[in-house]
């Protein structure tokens, strides 16, 4: 069985240049065929299938030499899209291949079948009419080919789906090609979103605080304490008796060559205040 990587495409749009093809007041159809070529290109091109196209912007095409081209690249198959055109009231897909041809007869109801899932189905026709001189890309490639009337550019509602599914549309394309190869055409679902990326814990560094649990006490009358590291009469922030103190250890810090503890009171205000035994003491809480 053939794998989706060795797959060989010629994705072609039919019209273009001086020939518009059919137009109504949907477009034209050499511009719609342009534009859906291209999206089923990029679908087959994301999923690792080799695609070559006829025409990459609005210029004329050359049937024979299109077709030349898709023989010189021995492309697996061959489609061509188009949209067809009547009455108001006409709509649907049709798929046609050249008559005679039992490999581009399947691979024309492949697609047909895919692209019907949002049109009504015309079915397959084998190609018995010269009409706009298209069917010229079935006769002359050697690969199994299939022209695509997507669908009609005269119907309102069909172009209505068209615009508003146009990338399901060139997806079904690509998806009747696989069919045709027997390759599984990948789950369409939309993947579901990934999980959102775990933000790394900010790396708080463990800090054991050898003080939890105990309290300073003051072992002195009127043990002064500071409003910031400092041995200075201008930073004494109050006094503390002995038997009293604060009920929150944080650190010890050195405070010009001598210990102090940084200290909380019960209202978290901070302080700092000697750390000498004589004068105080920390006591379990
Ligand atoms: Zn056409």
């Amino acid at each position: 069985m053939m794998k989706i990587n060795e797959l060989k495409l010629a994705i072609y749009a039919g019209h273009g240049g001086t020939d518009p093809g059919a137009s109504s007041s949907y477009g034209k159809e050499s511009d719609k065929a342009l534009e859906l070529m291209t999206a089923a290109t990029s679908y087959a091109r994301s999923l690792g299938i080799k695609v070559i196209n006829n025409r990459i912007s609005n210029v004329a095409r050359n049937i024979s030499a299109d077709a030349r081209k898709a023989n010189a690249e021995k492309v697996n198959a061959v489609i061509e899209i188009h949209f067809d055109s009547a009455t108001a009231t006409a709509n649907g897909t049709t798929g046609f291949y050249c008559e005679g041809s039992t490999t581009s007869k399947s691979l024309a109801q492949k697609v047909n079948d895919r692209v019907d899932d949002y049109f009504r189905d015309r079915d397959i026709k084998p190609d018995t009419s010269t009409r706009h001189g298209r069917l010229g890309i079935l006769r002359e490639t050697s690969a199994p080919a299939m022209l695509l009337e997507t669908c009609f550019i005269s119907n309102k509602d069909d172009m209505t789906t068209y615009s508003t599914k146009k990338t399901l549309i060139a997806q079904a394309i690509v998806h009747g090609a696989l069919d045709y190869f027997n390759i599984a055409p990948p789950n369409t679902k939309p993947n579901k979103p990934n999980p959102a990326p775990t933000k790394p814990k900010p790396s708080t560094p463990v800090v054991s605080n050898p003080y939890v649990g105990k309290k300073l006490v003051s072992k002195s009358k009127a043990l002064r304490f500071y409003s910031k590291p400092s041995w200075v009469d201008k930073d004494v922030a109050g006094t503390v008796n002995e038997g009293l103190g604060f009920p929150t250890v944080l650190a010890k810090v050195n405070v010009n060559g001598s210990p102090q503890y940084k200290v909380q009171n019960s209202k978290g205000a901070i302080f700092y205040i000697t750390a000498s035994t004589k004068y105080v003491e920390l006591k379990a809480k």
